[in-house]
């Protein structure tokens, strides 16, 4: 008979007449009540109760390099050192408590992005290993996009050949339609949320934004995302769907073959009045696919919108644009990227803005305890991937490498090779642009006209990187 004491002593009490006696036995295992008890004795932590996990904190991540900034932190470029994966290379969003919980909305943002992140498994969005918090942070430890944000490759382009574009925006419609499919709506669509990783495939980041749980039929109500690619329903606050994906979709899409967002303007109030009031204009050099679903994705109009209905992304990938595509070569990344980065290592930074680069990778040190009501907000923030509890099971670890030199040089970059294969007027669906005679169609390289509300196909640096142009955060 065992007994174990609640002090976390294990005490073994064996009976005599308990003990087998049975010679057939293979072990002689005889036990005298006067034989001296082995005693072990075990701490009970949650360490060794839950054998199996891991305590992961900031201690576990030598930073590297900055590699962002975002509203409430920055994202920084680090290297687990210790435990399971010891040596691999991470990103780690670094959020403060104290900033977010100013406002409900932004608290319920930073918990569906660790939740969405959690729940969604997809070869086109950014994989979460861990999440854990100390008294004054959030951290999220991303896999590392080390390919940079796709805005930067359309800089560096000003624009995409169609066949380049038609990659980037199939894997970006399987990623949205997978999203879709979880009943999340990803509503930040802009070029510096779309990263690629190391084989310059796309990969969705920045889960602030998104909305949970909103499954078909259901309406939101919350004014939140970028200006230049926003949807006319959200700056009408006239509720909105899935749809509002579709829209950003269309405008990236414009963006990406024109060299600018559909609408835009000197300033907030008076480019969301051209996205609300203003006639697409495309420039003839689009092709006929190509043009046809750009204006179908940026119908005003929700309802008449493509990808509006039950169907959502299959609508779209059946759009001859895409005829192309083989979706599940795609999907299963089978087809090479349009574009290689050039890394050096897996610690390569060269595909970041220098602005963030250069600078000292600091967390800074935040003691800030919040009221345990504000600090309540955040109880179950901590995760560790399925796949780590697993290698952890099975003892498996990545062996820590030296640490390889560091490029201080951009990269040449591997040339584009052609695919292988707040207004508050309600917006008015008859602005929609239905058929190609109400469409002005400038020569190009068009220069922007005073009545035309499209603008001139030339990125200028930095354009998009404008936060002010950010919005309801
Ligand atoms: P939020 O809206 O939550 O404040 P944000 O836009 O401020 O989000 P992110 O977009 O998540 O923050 O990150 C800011 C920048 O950090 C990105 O634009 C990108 O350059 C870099 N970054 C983010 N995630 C990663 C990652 N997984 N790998 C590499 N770089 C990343
Ligand atoms: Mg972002």
């Amino acid at each position: 008979m065992f007994q174990t004491r609640m002090a976390g002593v294990f005490d073994i009490d064996l009976e005599s007449e308990d003990v087998s006696n049975d010679e057939d036995e293979v072990f002689d295992f005889t036990v005298t009540e006067t034989e001296p008890v082995q005693i072990e004795e075990v701490e009970l932590t949650s360490a060794s109760v839950n054998r199996n996990s891991e305590r992961v904190g900031p201690d576990c991540f030598e930073l590297l390099t900055v590699l962002g900034k975002g509203g409430y932190g920055k994202v920084f470029q680090v290297r687990k050192v210790q435990g399971p994966q010891t040596g691999k290379i991470f990103a780690m969003k670094v959020l403060k408590k104290a900033k977010i919980v100013c406002n409900a909305k932004d608290t319920a943002h930073t918990r569906a992005e660790r939740e969405i992140l959690e729940t969604v498994g997809h070869p086109f969005i950014v994989e979460l290993w861990y999440a854990f918090q100390t008294g004054g942070k959030l951290y999220l430890i991303l896999e590392c996009l080390s390919g940079g944000e796709l805005f930067m490759q359309l800089e560096k382009e000003g624009i995409f050949m169609e066949d380049t574009a038609c990659f980037y925006l199939g894997e970006i419609t399987l990623a949205l339609g997978h999203l879709h499919s979880n009943g999340i709506i990803y509503r930040d669509l802009k070029p510096e949320n779309i990263m690629l990783n190391h084989q310059g495939h796309i990969k969705l980041t920045d889960f602030g934004l998104c909305k949970e749980s909103i499954h078909d039929g259901a309406v939101t109500h919350t004014f939140c995302g970028t200006i230049e690619y926003m949807a006319p329903e959200i700056l009408t606050r006239s509720g909105h769907n899935r749809s509002v994906d579709w829209w950003s979709l269309g405008a990236l899409m414009y963006d990406m073959m024109t060299g600018s967002p559909p609408f835009t303007a000197e300033n907030r109030k008076k480019t969301i009045d051209r996205i609300l009031k203003c006639k697409l204009n495309l420039p003839p050099y689009l092709t006929a696919d190509a043009r046809d679903m750009i204006k179908k994705l940026l119908r005003k109009s929700p309802s008449q919108r493509l990808g509006s209905s039950g169907a959502d992304c299959e609508d779209i990938k059946k759009h001859p644009f895409f005829r192309h595509v083989n979706w599940d070569d795609l999907l299963n990344k089978c087809i090479e990227p349009p574009y290689k980065p050039t890394l050096q290592s897996d610690e390569d930074v060269s595909q970041f803005d220098t602005r963030f680069t250069r600078q000292t990778p600091v967390d800074s040190p935040d003691d800030t305890t919040l009221s345990g009501s504000a600090d309540h907000a955040f109880a179950g923030f901590t995760y560790v991937a399925p796949s780590v509890l697993e290698s952890l099971k099975e003892g498996f670890s990545f062996e820590p490498r030296p640490r390889p030199v560091r490029r201080h040089t951009s990269s040449p970059h591997t040339p584009i090779s052609p695919l292988k294969f707040s207004l508050t007027e309600p917006f008015k669906t008859s602005m929609d642009v239905e058929s190609d005679s109400s469409i002005q169609s400038p020569p190009p390289p068009p220069p922007p006209s005073k009545d035309n509300c499209a603008t001139q196909p030339i990125r200028t640096p930095g354009r998009n990187k404008n936060k002010g142009h950010r919005s309801g955060r």
